[in-house]
């Protein structure tokens, strides 16, 4: 159901595979290591590009609300369009914030694991929510294409999905939190009592 984007996606079949054993990855059994470190930062570069089209969805709303009457009333002025839109955009504040806090982790030289899943979850999900109400306030017209907005409510489906479902997720965060303990909570900042 996603856009064409990236050339779109296949589906490979490997049968009676061999690999030479001078392409292995770390050692037997760790490959799987090096594709996860990779994945942090990319999971960010997703979190950042999911953003840009959340704040998107926003702007073609706001566009929209500004120009569209209804019953002698502007849609920009109904309060119920106020709080959709005000909603959405405290939750891409928030994002951003995730995403900078990971980010910093990543530079400081940690794994980020945790930081990372929070941003994953938290924007994967925001994207979806900017897109259903973007195309909520545009009514008929955000249903068609003649906006970017159903693109964007297709793309979005996939973000809770890839690169770890958001129960996958959530399941490391718990984890993170019972070996862990009050730890969890504390943010390494120079200075800061813990
Ligand atoms: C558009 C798109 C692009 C993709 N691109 C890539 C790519 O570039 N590289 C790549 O390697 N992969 C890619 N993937 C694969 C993607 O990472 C997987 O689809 C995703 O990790 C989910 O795995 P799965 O599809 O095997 O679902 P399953 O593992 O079968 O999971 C199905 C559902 O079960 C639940 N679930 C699964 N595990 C748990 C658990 N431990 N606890 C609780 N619930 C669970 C979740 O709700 C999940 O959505 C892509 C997928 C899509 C749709």
């Amino acid at each position: 159901m996603g856009p064409e984007e990236h050339g779109g996606h296949c589906e490979l079949e490997f049968d009676g595979l061999r690999i030479p054993a001078a392409n292995l990855l770390l050692e037997e059994g760790r490959g799987l290591k090096v594709v996860q470190t990779r994945l942090g930062v990319a999971r960010l570069t997703h979190c950042m590009r999911w953003l840009g089209l959340a704040r998107r969805c926003v702007e073609i709303a706001r566009d929209y609300a500004d120009r569209r009457e209804g019953f002698g009333v502007w849609l920009s002025d109904r309060e119920s369009v106020q709080i959709m839109l005000g909603t959405l955009a405290a939750d891409i504040e928030i994002g951003r914030l995730l995403v900078m806090r990971a980010a910093w982790e990543l530079d400081r030289g940690g794994f980020a694991q945790k930081e990372v899943s929070m941003a994953k979850i938290h924007v994967a999900n925001l994207l979806h929510r900017a897109a259903d109400t973007g195309i909520q306030i545009n009514g008929a017209r955000g249903y068609s294409k003649d906006t970017v907005l159903e693109w964007i409510y297709r793309y979005a489906r996939q973000a809770r999905l890839v690169d770890g479902a958001d129960e996958v997720h959530k399941m490391i965060l718990n984890r993170h939190m019972a070996s862990e303990g009050r730890d969890f909570w504390c943010w390494p900042v120079q200075g800061a009592a813990t």
